[in-house]
């Protein structure tokens, strides 16, 4: 017989033990959180030393009082903080203070949503959460979806059964059990020059290589050029390659700017192709009451790829694949005796495995589920449409300045912009803002210059700390040229 305080059972000493080391790592936590800084400050080589450890698995236990202390002392510090007001690098969200006890139950219960007789009441709230989502992005009573890990996950589901769809429909070939047809090498699907790399990844992972990625060209404003499109299109027909989907990227990584779905939807219906939306930053908007009709267009798509751990404000990690057919699942289905038995499911036991390509998976869905009837429409409207409407304001301002040059006009919640400066200046500047001023924003390339990039997804950011930032930015220009 095992000794207590190793689980979290139904014995008293247990749950006295769980509640004692709960609340010490809180009060670690919240020691931890006592800066408005986004980053200490500690170059990556002084980090590395600081954190090597000569044993990981030492001969005896420290106990957990120990490990946390160590916890506390080395790693805690150095923590980057998602939540302070002066971090805006990524896509890469602060967390709802809900979302933080949703973690907690998720990780206690600990369900698998693989099977339903691993993860029942969470089944259920998944499969009822998901039905829920279908119709805030007018997917219709059709449709149907999972959590996944991620944006990336998601687009590899997509495209995955939209090949699989294409094979099935068009040359009459079932790749689940065949693998790849014969003119593989001949199948083509579209997405924009900035779109996500997960395109190419996941071209690979389907067997069909990088140089079935073709991109297409974007606009001044950033945003797919539909003209292009149709002529790359055309041109591949000619040559006689298969075009089987367009992705849509609604809302890029470093602009946010959106693909026009509308017009693409129409080229996809005359070449019988598959239009699959990357969502992945763009699904928040839907919850903004006065810019949701920015991305209208989803609604259009065939597929959609939704990312609760960026606008969403969810811990990572939290995504979902929608489906307007949810027929379309059926290549990722595959009955195990072992865990997913017919007769279970014919009795009504729902396996969710059979939409995923992951089996053992978490209750994600559990954090929308909570923040969506903790918020209401009211409440999440604010959040997003802050994030928007600082991203306007940063804009002005920087137009407004001589020292600055600007890009696109934010749709979302990105400003990419530079100091009126040499690339090596622009670099040096985010570099010093990191581990001079705690301060982390993002760099990217645009027109073959060197740009920063600050997405400004906490919905706490004043007008006041963005002021702050370009002042700071401008004394920094000063200092790194000396
Ligand atoms: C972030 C992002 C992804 C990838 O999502 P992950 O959750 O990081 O896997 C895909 N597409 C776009 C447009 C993104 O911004």
């Amino acid at each position: 017989m095992p000794s207590a305080e190793l689980l979290l059972t139904d014995r008293k000493a247990d749950q006295e033990e769980f509640r004692r080391q709960i609340l010490a790592g809180v009060d670690a936590v919240l020691k931890a959180m006592n800066t408005s800084k986004a980053y200490a400050g500690m170059l990556p080589r002084d980090l590395e030393r600081f954190l090597h450890e000569e044993v990981l698995l030492p001969e005896h236990g420290l106990g957990f009082d120990e490990v946390l202390r160590r916890t506390e002392e080395k790693i805690l510090p150095n923590m980057l903080h998602p939540s302070s007001q002066t971090y805006m690098a990524h896509l890469h969200s602060p967390v709802l203070l809900e979302s933080i006890v949703a973690e907690l139950i998720i990780a206690v219960f600990n369900q698998s949503m693989d099977s339903w007789d691993q993860s029942p009441a969470a089944t259920e709230i998944e499969v009822d959460t998901i039905r829920h989502l279908c119709r805030l992005y007018g997917f219709g009573e059709e449709a149907d979806g999972v959590f996944t890990s991620g944006g990336s996950q998601s687009n590899l589901t997509a495209l995955l059964l939209a090949r699989d769809r294409f094979c099935r429909e068009k040359l009459t070939w079932d790749v689940q059990k065949h693998g790849l047809p014969e003119q593989y090498r001949k199948l083509r699907l579209y997405t924009s020059e900035i779109s996500h790399f997960s395109m190419e990844k996941s071209a690979h992972l389907l067997g069909l290589g990088y140089e079935a990625v073709v991109k297409v060209p974007v606009d001044a404003a950033q945003k797919m050029d539909v003209g292009e499109l149709t002529r790359l299109v055309e041109e591949d027909v000619r040559r006689g390659n298969l075009p089987f989907c367009v992705v849509a990227t609604e809302g890029t990584t470093d602009y946010g700017s959106i693909d026009p779905v509308p017009a693409i939807r129409k080229v996809c219906d005359r070449f019988g192709m598959l239009l699959h939306a990357d969502a992945a930053y763009g699904s928040g908007v839907i919850l903004s009451g006065k810019y949701a009709g920015r991305v209208a267009g989803l609604s259009l798509c065939d597929s959609l790829t939704v990312d609760f751990h960026k606008m969403f404000l969810l811990p990572i990690s939290c995504s979902a694949i929608l489906l307007k057919n949810g027929k379309d699942f059926r290549p990722l289905e595959y009955h195990a005796d072992y865990l997913n038995r017919e007769e279970d499911e014919e009795d009504g036991y729902t396996n969710l495995v059979g939409k995923s390509i992951q089996t053992t998976r978490r209750f994600d869905a559990l954090k929308v589920w909570i923040s969506f009837q903790v918020r209401g429409k009211d409440g999440w409207d604010k959040l997003i449409s802050s994030g928007i409407e600082n991203a306007a304001y940063l804009h002005e301002r920087l137009v407004a300045s001589p020292d600055f040059e600007t890009t696109t006009l934010p749709e979302i919640t990105s400003v990419v912009f530079r100091v009126r400066d040499t690339d090596e200046v622009n670099r040096k500047i985010r570099r010093a803002l990191i581990h001079q001023c705690g301060i982390v924003i993002g760099q990217t390339v645009f027109q073959g210059h060197v740009c920063l990039k600050c997405t400004l997804l906490n919905p706490e950011l004043t007008h006041e700390t963005l002021d702050k930032l370009l002042a700071q930015i401008l004394i920094l220009r000063d200092q790194v040229k000396q």
